[in-house]
C-alpha cells in the first residue's frame, strides 16, 4: 500500500561539531520516533567543510540510520551556503532547518509540525531573552540588529532564528533566488509569506564553541545590511550634502576673515576642512565599494558552494545529477578558508 505520510526533511548544517553531533542525532531521533506514525523523515546533515571529525561522525550516524543523508561542502562556505545546499537536496513537503549544537531544541519539532497543519507557509521560532556568551559577542549582536533595524528595508526581527519550518512552496522560492550574499532569515521576511510563531528558549551551548566570533558577526551584519538595503547609498549622499553645506558656510566665514586680514585662522580651516572632506569622500567610496563588490560577485556568478560528498551518491561521481549551478569535484584537501 502506498505510504501517504508526508515527508519531512530536517536540514542541519554543522561546522566543527564533532563532539555534539552524535548527541544531537540521538536527541533528534528520540523526538522523531513517536512522530513516525504520521510523518516520514529524512535528515540531511551538511558538513560545512569542517577540518575535524564532523564528517566522520555524520557518516557513522548515517550508517546506522537509513533516514540520514550526508552532504559535505568542499570547504567552509558559511552557514547560509550550507543551509542552501541542504534545501537544494531536501525532498520533503515540509522542511525544518535547525542548528546541530542542541541550542535549537528538537523537542519543539512536534509543535512546529502541529502548527504547520494551519494554512500558513512557515512556522518560525522566536527566541526568548537569550544572550550570547561574552560581552564582545553581545555588543556585536546588539550593534548588528541596531544597524539592521535602522537601515534595512525589510524587517529582520532580533528574536527570529534559523530554526523554522517551511513548506515546499517557500523552499522552491528560496532556491530560485541565486543571491550570493544570502541571509535566510531576511529573505523569508522579504518574501512576505504567512507564518505562525513558536516561542522557545535558546539553550546554552554545552559542547563545542560558537562559530560566530565578533568579526564573523560583523561580516554577517555587513552582508545583511548591504544585501537588503540601499539606504547606505542615500546616507552617503546626505552626508555629502551636509559636508558641502558646512563647507560653503566655512568658505564664507573664511572670506570674511581674509577681508578682515586674519590669515592665521585660514590654516586651521584648511586642516579641518580637508580632513572632514577626505573622510566623507572615503566613506562614500567605501559604501559604493560594498555595492560594487556585491555586483561583481553576482556577475561573476560562482556557485555559493561546492559539494565534495553526498552519501546518496557516494559510489559515483556526482556532477551529472546536480542542478547547473552546483559544480562537484572529487574530495580534495579543503582550503583553510572561512566565511560567514
Ligand atoms: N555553522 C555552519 N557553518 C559555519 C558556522 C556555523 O554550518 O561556518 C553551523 C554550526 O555548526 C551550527 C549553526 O551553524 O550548527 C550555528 O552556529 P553557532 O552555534 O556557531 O552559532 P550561534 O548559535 O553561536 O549563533
Ligand atoms: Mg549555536
Amino acid at each position: 500500500m502506498a505510504d501517504h505520510r508526508p515527508l519531512v526533511s530536517v536540514v542541519c548544517p554543522a561546522y566543527r561539531e564533532q563532539e555534539v553531533l552524535p548527541h544531537f542525532h540521538a536527541e533528534l531521533s528520540r523526538v522523531l520516533g513517536p512522530l513516525e506514525v504520521n510523518y516520514q523523515f529524512e535528515i540531511l546533515y551538511i558538513d560545512d567543510g569542517s577540518r575535524d571529525q564532523t564528517l566522520e561522525a555524520m557518516k557513522a550516524v548515517a550508517a546506522a540510520d537509513g533516514r540520514v543523508r550526508v552532504l559535505s561542502l568542499a570547504r567552509n562556505f558559511g552557514k547560509e551556503a550550507a543551509l542552501q545546499a541542504g534545501l537544494e537536496h531536501a525532498d520533503g513537503e515540509l522542511i525544518i532547518t535547525m542548528d546541530t549544537d542542541l541550542q535549537h531544541p528538537p523537542e519543539l519539532i512536534p509543535q512546529l509540525l502541529e502548527k504547520a497543519k494551519e494554512p500558513v507557509d512557515l512556522v518560525i521560532t522566536v527566541r526568548q531573552e537569550y544572550q550570547k556568551p561574552g560581552w564582545f559577542n553581545q555588543i556585536g549582536t546588539q550593534a548588528f540588529y541596531r544597524v539592521m533595524e535602522s537601515l534595512s528595508e525589510v524587517e529582520i526581527r532580533r528574536e527570529t532564528s534559523d530554526f523554522l519550518l517551511m513548506k515546499r512552496n517557500v523552499a522552491d522560492v528560496l532556491m530560485g533566488m541565486q543571491e550570493k550574499h544570502r541571509l535566510m532569515k531576511g529573505l523569508i521576511h522579504w518574501m512576505g509569506f504567512a507564518y505562525l510563531e513558536v516561542p522557545f528558549h535558546v539553550k546554552e551551548r554545552t559542547l563545542g564553541q560558537t562559530k560566530f566570533s565578533f568579526l564573523r558577526l560583523m561580516a554577517l551584519g555587513k552582508d545583511c545590511l548591504f544585501s537588503f538595503s540601499k539606504k547606505p547609498l542615500t546616507l552617503a549622499t546626505t552626508a555629502g550634502l551636509i559636508t558641502l553645506l558646512v563647507g560653503l558656510v566655512w568658505a564664507v566665514a573664511a572670506l570674511v576673515q581674509i577681508i578682515l586680514g586674519n590669515s592665521n585662522w585660514i590654516a586651521h580651516y584648511m586642516i579641518v576642512s580637508s580632513h572632514v572632506l577626505a573622510g566623507a569622500i572615503l566613506l562614500a567610496i567605501g559604501i559604493l565599494g560594498e555595492y560594487v563588490g556585491r555586483i561583481w560577485e553576482q556577475v561573476r556568478s560562482r556557485p555559493n558552494y561546492l559539494l565534495k560528498y553526498d552519501s546518496h551518491q557516494a559510489n559515483h561521481r556526482l556532477a551529472a545529477h546536480q542542478p547547473p549551478h552546483i559544480k562537484v569535484f572529487d574530495t580534495a584537501a579543503p582550503k583553510d578558508q572561512e566565511r560567514a
